[in-house]
């Protein structure tokens, strides 16, 4: 067997997989490995949706990269087939002054992307499965919705195997040494090479990089279900009547949510998990964690709510929230990628491009400065 790669990408997970991807269209030599069988459920890239939008309340900088990243889902959706999104509108909550009333705005306004602003009656009148208070407002984005993300990862890869693109899983990478021409990468395995490889291993990813010591940290998050059917209106929370949102409640506390799909609403906090690591997370949902998060959706939705599963994820956030897509400061060699603090979904199909485009020393297509490593060192 020949182990000698152009690139190599070690995760495949929502950015590896789409790096592949893009990789493989180029005719290079590439490979990719992952310690599981992605899709799986042990990272950051599973529980059945994730929330895409272009009125980007976190910063108008992202907008660009969101359009981008919109082409390409659609690509991926015409070249594969598959269904990977669908659109049922977006919308954002809060008091007038709320960071994502606000920043939605201005990101739709900076960027001319069609949006409507609702009061509080409109809100329920519109979207009866929501009980906002009289302080609510509520900004809606026609285009908004919701990617499948182990569909996204699979069809990724996928493509990249028709493309030629050769793919190892249930395989450990244990070592990655940059040498001044090559890569060398060892898994459990084998020992490969590479002139270039992107690092993409998600919450993972400080094993690989000990020397810079980024300020990475793991974060437990939990996602709930509570079932729809004991409601007498249940087609209320069916996508065609339910947005997915996000929900500023008090300042900089948000939770999130999206309609039923078939197991029931899905809704989660956002940045309220404990720090933990890939190797201690704690993957019990406690009942007082139920609890919990039944008093908010008794609270904001108009729904008896009745607990049906839940699920454990992992952010990997940066201090501000930004992505880290660049060269090793080091070694112009390796690629890191640590796209996600929560928001990195939408993206991946973009990142991958992006990083594809770092593998194979072309400009990339869009300014990444703002995701350089530097800003850490
Ligand atoms: C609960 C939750 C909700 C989210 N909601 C949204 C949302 O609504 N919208 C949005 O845009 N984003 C959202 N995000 C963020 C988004 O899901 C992440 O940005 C994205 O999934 C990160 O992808 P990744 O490729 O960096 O990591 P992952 O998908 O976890 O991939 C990393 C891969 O590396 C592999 N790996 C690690 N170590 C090794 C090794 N030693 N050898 C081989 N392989 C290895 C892992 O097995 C894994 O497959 C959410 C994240 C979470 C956790």
């Amino acid at each position: 067997m020949n182990n000698t790669f152009d690139v190599m990408v070690l995760g495949l997970g929502a950015a590896g997989s789409s790096a592949l991807y893009h990789l493989s269209k180029t005719g290079k030599r590439v490979c990719g490995i992952d310690q599981f069988e992605p899709p799986h459920a042990q990272g950051s890239s599973h529980g059945q949706s994730r929330i895409t939008r272009q009125a980007y309340h976190e910063d108008p900088l992202y907008v660009p990269f969101i359009k981008k990243a919109y082409e390409l889902w659609d690509e991926v959706e015409k070249n594969s087939g598959k269904q990977l999104f669908l659109k049922t509108g977006g919308l954002m909550l809060g008091s007038p002054d709320a960071g994502v009333i606000k920043g939605a705005e201005l990101s739709a306004r900076t960027h001319d992307i069609p949006y409507e602003y609702l009061s509080n009656h409109e809100i329920s009148k519109r979207f009866p499965a929501l009980k906002p208070n009289k302080d609510t407002v509520g900004v809606l984005e026609k285009n908004a919705g919701i990617l499948f993300p182990e569909e996204c990862v699979k069809v990724h890869l996928e493509l990249a195997t028709a493309n030629g693109a050769k793919i190892h899983t249930s395989e450990k990478v244990l070592a990655v040494t940059a040498g001044t021409d090559m890569v060398e990468v060892v898994t459990g395995n084998a020992t490969y090479s590479a002139n270039k490889a992107i690092i993409s291993t998600g919450a993972w990813i400080s094993e690989f990089l000990p020397d810079l010591n980024l300020p990475l940290s793991v974060e437990r998050q939990v996602l709930y279900w509570f079932k729809t059917n004991n409601v007498h209106q249940a087609d209320i929370f069916a996508p065609q009547n339910l947005p997915v949102y996000i929900w500023e409640y008090a300042p900089k506390k948000m939770f999130y949510g999206f309609p039923d799909l078939g197991d029931g609403i899905k809704v989660a906090h956002h940045h309220v998990g404990e720090p933990t690591t890939p190797h201690t997370l704690n993957r019990n949902i406690s009942d007082e964690e139920v609890e919990a998060m039944q008093d908010v959706v008794k609270e904001y939705f108009n729904l008896k709510p009745e607990f049906n599963y839940g699920a454990v994820c992992m952010y990997t956030n940066t201090p501000d929230e930004r992505f880290v897509i660049d060269y090793h400061p080091a070694h112009k060699n390796i690629i890191i990628a640590s796209p996600c603090t929560g928001h990195g979904f939408k993206f991946a199909s973009i990142t991958g491009k992006l990083l594809s485009q770092l593998a194979l020393d072309s400009k990339p297509e869009l300014n990444i400065d703002i995701f350089s490593v530097n800003r850490f060192l």
